[in-house]
């Protein structure tokens, strides 16, 4: 399966990887027995003055379950977790190969997604309205969608695309992952033919 057009350098793990580069990662057990990845404190700190984020390893830790919890639910004979919470994307991919067409989708939609908010998770809200700016509005497919920070959503401006309110279409992270993904997937497709 092509990973999409995310480049290995700059793709869900490679942000996950900046993200969690400030704790030490261990493997503990999760509710099903599989073991997930914490990112909990070093016990001595090799990094002095980089203080612990707690929020910031729930955040991790909540991504990486997610991943783990697509994977197990579409294949239940997946797993061990990698060592390693930046190697879960591989991992997902790798079993997921032979899964039904709507779950390697999924998968992509959740990769996808994540990456997003890892770029937000670190203030990076450029590569995000780069991204917008090349997705057409999945709704009434004009090129007029326009990132907006403080709600986390990607607005039309194309004063037609209404919801029945009147309110301008705005598009969740998941909705505009979900298009990104399609949009990926139709030129695969079209390039496949
Ligand atoms: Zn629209």
């Amino acid at each position: 399966m092509a990973h999409g057009d995310t480049k290995d350098s700059d793709g869900a793990a490679a942000r996950l990887k900046e993200l969690a580069a400030f704790y030490r990662e261990h493997p503990v057990t999760g509710p099903e027995g599989h073991s997930y990845i914490s990112c909990e404190p070093r016990a001595t700190a090799v990094t002095p003055g980089l203080p612990f984020n707690a929020n910031r390893a729930e955040y991790i830790t909540a991504s990486v379950r997610e991943i783990a919890e697509h994977t197990l639910a579409a294949n239940p004979q997946a797993g061990p977790l990698p060592a390693s919470a930046v190697e879960v994307y591989d991992w997902m991919r790798e079993h997921l190969e032979h899964a039904p067409e709507t779950e390697q989708f999924r998968a992509e939609v959740i990769e996808y997604r994540q990456w997003l908010e890892h770029c937000l998770e670190t203030g990076d809200h450029e590569t995000v309205r780069k991204q917008v700016r090349k997705q057409a509005c999945p709704k009434c497919g004009c090129w007029g969608l326009m990132w907006m920070a403080v709600r986390r959503r990607a607005v039309c401006t194309n004063s037609e695309c209404t919801d029945q309110d009147g309110f301008s279409t705005a598009l969740s992270l998941s909705r505009l992952a979900h298009a990104h993904v399609t949009t990926r997937k139709n030129l695969r497709r079209a390039s496949a033919t």
